[in-house]
């Protein structure tokens, strides 16, 4: 089966850590020296075995991406040198975008430059508020003025396409709040910006919390006025909506993410790390040391999960994700029976605009995105 999109993407998941901030639920490992070491050591093997599989078929990368964790917890020689090892390794684009993200706090001016110098042309910072009692409410480390600073570095070492990842609906926010945090971060001039609703995941020391009565959980009307904020905030700064979570200024769309919403391929290397190949779904195990002993002693890729899509799984996929796009989806993603019915059903409801070629969720149809999608399907 061909994809539906023939980009291709690589995700590196480097899963380390200075500590964990309290709504994080990814997997992760606190950053020390030997686990870092080891899952250098490993990850190089893991390119080395994926070469020799020839997995990705001579295919050019589109997009790179060092994501996390903090992959800037990794010495920034170190996830230089790895791009330099990729690109001996793979076709890449010429184009190619290749992001990094990074904890404005502890990532230094010298760290950037070698960054960009390496070939790094896009920074993710996670900035995630300009307001420091946020920081408090969710175990983050770090100070506000950190991000402006991170920005101007940045900068000054050669990036020009950078993002700020904001949360609205923490603990204790308030709607003047996440307005200051939005006014603070359009003067830093990103070019791009993602804002997530803070979601409260099982596990978490914040689940905990709320469960103990020591903190209130997110309001969902204020969470939707701080997304409305958002949207009209940044709409009059220039920054466009392209989908749920995310805005970009013209030029900016971040090629790597839209892999995800548009059915493009990708492989993901490291603990945990997610991929699309092949209309198969795989996922690697999420341990550190399984990981390693996997790839360096037995020289197998540890992977788990290993799903083949159907026909049907894979449209249902087109329809969840492509919904997420503010442009939508074509209308023959959905599936020829009932079509029109449904369809008209749900703009009655004012959940969907629709016209002859395409379906796109309503600024009241994106607040119950997955329930729309499934009632498409
Ligand atoms: S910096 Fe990101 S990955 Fe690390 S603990 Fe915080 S939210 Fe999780």
């Amino acid at each position: 089966m061909s994809p539906a999109n023939e980009d291709l993407g690589l995700y590196i998941h480097v899963p380390f850590c200075r500590r964990r901030c309290h709504f994080c639920a990814f997997y992760l490992e606190i950053a020390q020296p030997d686990p870092m070491t080891l899952f250098h050591s490993a990850l190089v093997q893991e390119i080395s075995l994926y070469q020799r599989k020839a997995a990705l078929d001579d295919r050019a990368l589109q997009s790179i991406y060092f994501g996390g964790g903090t992959p800037t917890s990794l010495p920034a020689a170190q996830l230089a040198a790895l791009l330099t090892l990729i690109r001996a390794t793979w076709p890449i684009e010429p184009t190619v975008e290749v992001t990094v993200e990074a904890h404005p706090s502890s990532v230094t001016a010298r760290d950037l430059t070698v960054l960009a110098d390496a070939g790094f042309n896009r920074i993710s910072f996670g900035a995630e508020s300009m307001v420091d009692k946020d920081f408090a409410s969710i175990g983050r480390f770090g100070r506000v003025r950190d991000t402006a600073s991170a920005v101007q570095a940045a900068r000054l070492a050669g990036f020009r396409n950078i993002n700020l990842d904001l949360m609205y609906g923490l603990p204790g926010q308030s709607l003047r709040d996440w307005l200051h945090t939005l006014e603070s971060i359009l003067m830093l001039t990103p070019s791009h910006i993602s804002c997530y609703a803070l979601t409260i995941e099982e596990g978490t020391r914040l689940a905990q919390d709320i469960a103990r009565n020591l903190i209130l959980p997110p309001g969902d009307m204020l969470q939707l006025d701080m997304e409305s904020a958002a949207e009209r905030f940044l709409g009059e700064a220039g920054f466009s909506r392209y989908e749920i979570s995310n805005y970009a200024e013209p030029g900016y769309v971040c090629r790597h993410n839209l892999l995800y919403w548009t059915g493009g391929e990708y492989l993901g290397l490291g603990p945990s790390a997610q991929s699309y190949l092949d209309g198969t779904r795989f996922g690697n195990v999420a341990d550190l040391t399984t990981y390693a002993a996997e790839i360096l002693n037995e020289s197998h890729l540890p992977i788990r999960d290993q799903v083949t899509l159907s026909t049907s799984e894979r449209q249902r996929d087109a329809l969840v994700f492509g919904l997420r796009l503010l442009r939508g989806v074509p209308r023959k993603t959905i599936a020829a029976a009932e079509r029109d019915h449904q369809i008209d059903g749900l703009v009655a409801k004012g959940l969907l605009d629709a016209d002859h070629d395409l379906v796109r969720l309503t600024s009241l149809g994106r607040r119950y995105a997955d329930t729309v999608a499934e009632q498409l399907f």
